[in-house]
């Protein structure tokens, strides 16, 4: 069967270079374009086909370099295929410039060549014009060869409105002010690089000095001229580049590197070249105002994109089934050059969090294989999830340690160099790490990558305490397992063998594998410091031993966080009883741990939605049993030279005392202190977002207009973020409909209403009334969010706890054509068995949890 591939273009035309011109009102949003594409023609074909969409095609012309001829062809537009089809009465030979003008529409779909606005300073409303081309949408603003492994140089020539500043990839060349008084701005040519990788933006930017790393200009632009603001992302800035161009051994690829802060944009950012557009929230912050949560998002973020110049900008995917591995490297960069920034934020016990996400995703019936076939490039949507992100990171570091972090690097250099400028399959990437590394990386890593799921490593300890018995099974929260799968498990072991501390690494890839310690062991861990993307359960001995030698004082912070993980995964899954978790908790001593009481934080949240009235009584007393003495200790004021992390800390255990704990007295103490806060500051910025959550839950409509004030007067994105989620907390189901309403409005941005809704549907005591409102209104939710979003509106339907409130969330699902509710099928399909799983959860565990708790 000959599979459709009409979307794909035909080769026998390569473009080499793009001189483009555009010229955007942003006025009018629209613009103006012309662009001249130098092809290479092989064959002799009377036809070429590239890509366009929504664009008006006012003249095509080709010119034959050898003959001169100038060839007018016929024109169509395939809207469907978003393809131009230029047809000409002779056959077509050898090199030719193909000339189109066209013109088009500035969006509101934050893709394509999209319009933004943004306040002055004065309150009006100002505009800007720029891009977000990944996947498929730069056939949106110039007629092109759309695919990734057409890549090419681009000149580009952008004609502003004078004042304006204007962005492309490259360096600015000259501008030159025309008699109409717009002045014409031209960047240099870039690198050959892919089409989804271009980038144009316009607006009345202010932009900082450039710091110079080996000679590249970096430099930070945004619509406000407080540059109290870039300094933290230069800062980051100018660390990742010289950190990732050592790691590489590869020059910076382009002439200048600018971070762009866009006030409407749908994703978080994108690594076009030389060019990063970023939301603003995650580029922006007075680092002495922001919480230290926030930074770490931001340096991750600059990192991350500052990786993808090297590995998807001069390193590109064949096709998007490729689009894994871009986003898992670019996760694993962003964590290692974060870590080498600033190590005392310990940012891979962060991505331990981030893991567990995947490792939940990943424990479905419906998950998916990390790279799977990719037909059309809409196909490759599918991979912007955790399994792509943080499973893809995380299987990643897993080899790294494997392999040794020198080797392994070098492994990433010699691909680097090898495929420079080029563009390639996922086996080039592990011909690369055996090239270096002599290891059989292809067979290790297919099993992580081409089949879904992960296993469970089974440990059990010998009568005589010398021999651990290794079984691995596939890890399933529905309580089952699958026996046929297996992985190959790069496993280490620590053990404390009479009294030496020894590690030993294995790779397991068969069902089950021992290990002989020379003497008896006093305790062993399995999957030293979670460096391994799988769950271990331990044998009741083996788990004596380790209570007996203390949790707190054996695990490092990984470990502890995946012993945490693991024994709530199984709790889930219904193989263990809640009391092992409950006992974890408590003896993992979650101290000054922000991570840790992260995972303590969702457990008991899952456990409240699961309980009944006694069940949250004794959760709340258990809680605090938890958080009290940690609190007691930290109070609200950090101390001189405490540790960022001590603040991440006291602001997620004040949250667990006053929200699961209950603890009313501190709920109004930072009601109070919000409040002062609002008027004159004083609360530390850690603490803001944490207060105004448990305003919102516990301070009625009072608090709620205060937080709601507060949202709409706050000045900065992130600022505006913080109260903005809190009013997701109201425990009130009318003042949810008002929060629900103002997300759809024009006073929250498009590309943050879904962390409103989301919210609400999270929240136990608004969930019913808020899946009412979203359904009522979804056509309305539909129009305003950008398409990519709307999935998240949906997830938090994974926490409901009630059957039949399970069973509408399905009806309705099901009702929806693929039009009207536009999430890949695999998506929706983890969505609904999340929410079987937690609905199951609840069923077992209703009403046990106080017993369970002692
Ligand atoms: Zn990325």
């Amino acid at each position: 069967l000959a599979q459709d591939q009409s979307y794909r273009l035909p080769t026998h035309a390569r473009p080499s270079r793009y001189e483009i011109t555009l010229q955007p009102d942003l006025n009018a949003a629209d613009f103006s374009g012309h662009v001249d594409v130098d092809l290479e023609i092989t064959g002799s074909p009377r036809r070429l086909v590239l890509n366009a969409v929504e664009l008006e095609i006012d003249a095509v012309h080709l010119s034959a370099a050898g003959t001169g001829e100038d060839l007018v062809p016929q024109i169509r537009l395939d809207e469907a295929e978003q393809q131009l089809i230029l047809d000409f009465d002779q056959e077509l030979r050898g090199p030719a410039r193909l000339s189109i003008d066209f013109r088009g529409v500035l969006n509101d779909k934050l893709r394509g060549f999209y319009r933004s606005t943004f306040r002055r300073q004065d309150g009006s409303e100002g505009t800007i014009a720029t891009t977000q081309f990944e996947a498929t949408d730069a056939r949106r603003a110039f007629p092109c060869w759309d695919e990734p492994d057409f890549k090419a140089v681009f000149a580009v020539t952008l004609i502003v409105e004078e004042g304006l500043a204007a962005f492309s990839n490259s360096q600015l060349e000259s501008s030159v002010t025309r008699d109409d008084g717009t002045v014409e701005m031209r960047f240099a040519d870039t690198m050959v690089m892919s089409t989804y990788l271009v980038a144009f933006v316009v607006g009345p930017f202010y932009v900082s000095e450039p710091v110079v790393v080996d000679g590249i200009p970096v430099r930070v632009a945004a619509l406000t001229g407080n540059f109290d603001l870039y300094r933290f992302a230069l800062q980051v800035a100018e660390h990742s580049l010289r950190f990732l161009a050592g790691y590489f051994e590869i020059p910076y690829p382009a002439g200048k590197l600018d971070h762009l802060a866009i006030p409407d944009f749908a994703a978080g950012a994108m690594e076009n070249l030389g060019a990063v557009t970023y939301r603003e929230n995650l580029l922006l912050a007075d680092p002495d105002a922001a919480p230290q949560i926030e930074l770490q998002r931001i340096a991750t973020v600059i990192a991350h994109e500052t990786a993808h110049m090297w590995f998807g900008d001069l390193v590109t995917m064949k096709w998007w089934n490729g689009i894994w591995l871009n986003e898992a490297f670019a996760t694993f960069m962003e964590v290692t050059t974060t870590d080498a920034y600033q190590p005392s934020w310990e940012m891979w016990k962060g991505f331990s969090t981030a893991k567990s996400g995947a490792l939940g995703i990943d424990g479905l019936r419906a998950t998916r294989p990390v790279e799977y076939p990719v037909g059309r490039p809409e196909e490759a949507e599918g991979m912007f999830d955790v399994l792509t992100y943080q499973k893809g990171g995380a299987v990643l570091k897993m080899l790294e340690q494997y392999l040794g972090a020198d080797v392994f690097r070098r492994g990433i250099s010699h691909y680097l160099t090898t495929h420079a400028y080029g563009n390639t399959e996922t086996s080039d990437l592990w011909d690369a790490l055996e090239a270096i590394s002599g290891e059989p990386v292809r067979t290790i890593m297919s099993t992580w990558i081409d089949q879904g799921g992960y296993p469970v490593v089974r440990a059990s300890l010998s009568e005589d305490a010398r021999t651990v018995t290794l079984e691995q099974d596939r890890f399933l929260y529905d309580g089952t397992t699958g026996h046929d799968d297996r992985w190959a498990i790069p496993v280490t072991l620590r053990a404390s063998v009479g009294g030496q501390v020894v590690s030993e690494r294995l790779l397991v890839a068969e069902p089950s594998a021992r290990h002989s310690f020379e003497a008896p062991v006093d305790w062993v861990v399995v999957n030293e410091s979670a460096w391994g993307f799988y769950r271990v359960a331990y044998s009741p001995s083996m788990w004596s031993l380790l209570l007996g030698a203390g949790l707190a004082s054996v695990l490092d912070g990984q470990e502890r966080l995946a012993v945490l993980g693991d024994t709530w995964a199984a709790v889930t899954a219904g193989t263990v009883p809640l009391s092992q978790w409950s006992e974890a908790a408590v003896a993992v001593e979650a101290g000054d741990d922000p991570e840790a009481w992260t995972s303590l934080a969702l457990s008991l949240k899952a456990l409240e939605r699961a309980g009944d009235d006694a069940d949250r009584d004794a959760l709340a007393a258990f809680a605090r049993r938890l958080a009290e003495p940690v609190w007691d200790r930290l109070g609200w004021l950090p101390t001189p030279g405490e540790s960022d992390l001590v603040a991440v800390t006291r602001a997620r255990v004040l949250r667990v005392l006053a929200d699961s704990g209950r603890d009313e007295a501190l709920a109004a103490d930072a009601r109070d202190r919000l409040s002062a806060h609002l008027s004159n500051g004083g609360l530390p910025p850690d603490l803001i977002g944490a207060c105004a959550a448990i305003s919102v839950a516990t301070g009625g409509a009072e608090a709620f207009e205060t937080v709601l004030k507060a949202y709409l007067s706050a000045p900065l994105q992130q600022d505006k973020l913080r109260f903005l989620i809190a009013l997701g907390d109201t425990p009130d189901p009318s003042l949810a409909g008002q929060a629900l309403d103002l997300a759809v409005s024009p006073q929250v941005r498009s590309g943050d209403a879904w962390y409103l809704i989301g919210g609400v549907l999270a929240n136990h005591s608004t969930q019913v009334s808020g899946w009412e409102w979203l359904t009522a209104n979804w056509p309305r939710v539909a129009e305003r969010l950008p398409q990519s979003l709307l999935v998240r509106c949906i997830e938090p339907v994974a926490t409901f706890t009630d059957a039949g409130q399970a069973a509408l969330v399905r009806s309705w699902v099901r009702a929806r054509p693929e039009a009207e509710l536009p999430v890949t099928p695999v998506r929706l399909a983890q969505i609904l068995e999340r929410m079987d799983v937690t609905v199951a959860m609840a069923g077992r565990l209703r009403g046990q949890i106080a017993a369970a708790l002692g």
